[in-house]
Order: structure tokens, then sequence, then C-alpha cells
């Protein structure tokens, strides 16, 4: 059996530091989630690994000795302990919620819920896709889903008739002595993954998978305003474990864009459209607002860019702590082309203003003679 190095695992360097140390095993820990990687063993057993190999390397003994004489050093003084044999996956679990608590993105604070002998966990997670008014505003969805069923035929054991077999590898031990000089240690059998049994033919009716899959369609009450990466739990349409209780099904919203709305938070954004006469003018326009429509009292000369906030226009926080705010933004708009009686009466007005058409300087005659005195301080330098 190879033995794979506790650096090599966590992907640090052998002079890493503990903080390089803790966040690489969380980056790990996060990719290799059971969360992440539902029915995976392969996932799983990196994650354990990974928890493994981290439980030594932050105890700063425990790493010099490991350091010193490889994991052998550690089994020999009793120093694996709760590693190797049986090693329990809810322990590594609180050792990973209690580390990273709620700050996970949703991953810790919440405890998988798994039977003995159970191949699955019994809270599942889903993302599910909504349209920006559905999360605006919060509707109810029919939603179809699939959940798992402990396999009767085998008694979710994935063996035929539910026979399993004495691990012939280990001898039902679930793990196995290895030497390493004048040491011993246990390490959990790699035929059986430390189970002791081993499945002497698969069952017919779930595959070996020990469990069916059963649909369900359900009726999700979302409320209003919630946003991408809120999760909400479906509590008891989760799986099934094998006494008939349910998990929980959590749902992680992804809420997809307006075409004109811009959500940030709780607040919207949206750009108004004026025409260079309104703004001018200072026109009162008509614009749209997420629940209809809202007066918009442009000041004269109103510039590009300017905006307008609206209070409790925006959307309700999802928490109840009141609704964000409307921002309208203008655009001002200037016609492409002109006709002749346009261009005439824009001539007009321009005029009334006191601004000549022909050659104008009048305006930035300070600006001309004050550049001038600059070339000429320059040289006289
Ligand atoms: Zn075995
Ligand atoms: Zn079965």
């Amino acid at each position: 059996m190879t033995e794979i190095d506790y650096y090599e695992i966590l992907e640090v360097s052998r002079s890493c530091n503990g903080s390089e140390l803790k966040k690489s095993y969380r980056k790990l820990a996060m990719k290799y989630h059971p969360d992440r990687n539902p029915d995976d063993q392969e996932a799983e057993e990196k994650f354990k690994a990974l928890s493994e190999a981290y439980e030594v390397l932050k105890d700063e003994k425990k790493r010099s000795i490991y350091d010193q004489y490889g994991k052998a050093g550690l089994d020999g003084r009793g120093m694996g302990g709760g590693f190797g044999g049986g090693q329990n996956m809810d322990d590594i679990m609180d050792m990973f919620n209690s580390m990273f608590g709620g700050a996970t993105g949703g991953f810790g604070g919440r405890q998988q819920r798994r039977e003995s002998n159970q191949k699955y966990n019994l809270d599942f997670e889903m993302e599910f896709p909504l349209k920006f008014h559905e999360a605006v505003f919060g509707c109810d969805k029919e939603i179809n889903i699939k959940y798992k069923v402990s396999c009767d035929d085998c008694g979710g054991t994935g063996a035929e008739d539910g026979k399993l077999e004495t691990c012939d590898y280990c001898n039902g031990q679930g793990q196995v002595v290895m030497k390493q000089g004048f040491m011993s240690f246990a390490q959990p059998c790699p035929k059986c993954h430390g189970e002791g049994q081993k499945i002497a033919s698969s069952c017919g009716s779930c595959s070996g998978r020990g469990y069916h899959e059963e649909p369900e369609t359900i009726t999700i009450n979302i409320p209003a305003g919630v946003d991408t990466g809120n999760r909400l739990r479906a509590a008891g349409h989760g799986n099934q474990s094998k006494s008939g209780t349910r998990g929980d099904l959590y749902l992680t919203f992804n809420v997809e864009q307006d075409e004109h709305f811009v959500r940030d938070g709780n607040n919207v954004y949206i750009e108004v459209p004026v025409f260079f006469t309104q703004a001018v003018l200072g026109q009162s326009i008509t614009i749209p607002c997420l629940d209809g429509e809202l007066e918009l009292d442009l000041k004269v000369g109103t510039k590009d860019k300017a905006q307008f906030a609206f209070r409790d226009e925006g959307i309700a926080d999802v928490h109840g702590h009141g609704k964000g705010q409307l921002v309208a933004q203008v655009k001002i708009v200037y016609p492409k082309k002109l006709n002749d009686e346009q261009k005439e009466l824009l001539v007009k007005l321009q005029e009334t203003f006191g601004v000549e058409s022909k050659p104008h300087t009048s305006k930035f005659d300070a600006t001309f003679s004050k550049v001038t005195d600059w070339f000429k301080s320059r040289k006289e330098d």
C-alpha cells in the first residue's frame, strides 16, 4: 500500500505556515465536500484524507513527529487518534463545520444526516433557476424532484438478497495492519473501505446502488426578494432513510437578469432615455418601476447620467427589512438627423441665447490668451 504524503495531499510545501495550510485545506475540502459530490466515493475518500492530513499538520507536535518518522511515527505513539480504521465521517464533518462555520457559503452549520449503513445522505441540494420577476415578487413554483429510497430487495446494502460476505482482504477487520521498520500501524482496508464486508453479487433490483429514485412533484413557496445564492430548505423533501423518515431538500436560487432593471441587492437601477429637449425644458416624464410606473420630474437643464432615487420602490428584503430603492439614471438622447425646419428652429433658438453660429470664440477668448501667455513665458525662460 502506498502512503500519500500529507503535504502532497494538502498541496502545500513542507515549509508552509499555519495559515497557508488552513487556506489550502479549506479550498480543497470545499472542492471535495460530500455535499458537492453526492454519491462520489472517490471524493469522499479524498475529503477524509484531507481532514486526516490537516488534523496532523495543524498540530505542531504531531507535525514534527510526522516530519521525522512519517505516519508510522504517529500511529506508533498512539497519536493516530480517530483516524485509520473506522474513521467516522460525522467527526470529520464536525471538525470541518466547527472550523469554517457559516462562512463556507452555506455548507456549514448543517449536519449531514446519514443512517449507519446508508449509502446516501438524507439531505440533498439542488440549483433552482428563477425569472427576475419571480424572485422579486415571490411565487409558488411546482417542481419535479427525484429522491432516494432505500432498496427493499437488498435492505439498502446493494448486495443480492442483502447477502454480504466477509471481506477476504482484511478478514472482516475493516483495517489492515502494515509494518514499516519496527513499527506497525493500521490502515482502513482498501478493498472494503473499512466496512469489513463486501457485496457477494450485486442486487439486481438496484444494480448494487442500494437505493431507488422516486419522482415527486412539490410546490415551493418562494418568498419575495430572494436573490442568486440564497438557499431555501424544503423540510421533509430530502432522501428517505431505511426507517422511512425523509431528510431535507435545499434549493439554491439562480436568478435570471432582467433586460431593463439591474439589480444590486435590494436596490434596482434603470436607465431612462430622455430626449434632449425634455432635459433642457425640464419636463415631467413617466418611467417604469417594478410594479407599474412612476412620474419623474426633470429639472430645467437635467444633465446626462443624472440619478434620481425613489425610496421603497426597490425590492422587498427577503428577511422582511423593508424595501430597497429604485434609481433612475438619465440617458440624454439626441436626434441623429435634422430636417430643414428643425435645423432652422434650432439655429434661431441658439441665437436667442446669444450664441453665434459663425466662428465663435468669445467664450474661449480668456483661455486662448492664457495659452498664448504660457508659450511666451517659456520662450523667455
Ligand atoms: Zn476489507
Ligand atoms: Zn437493491
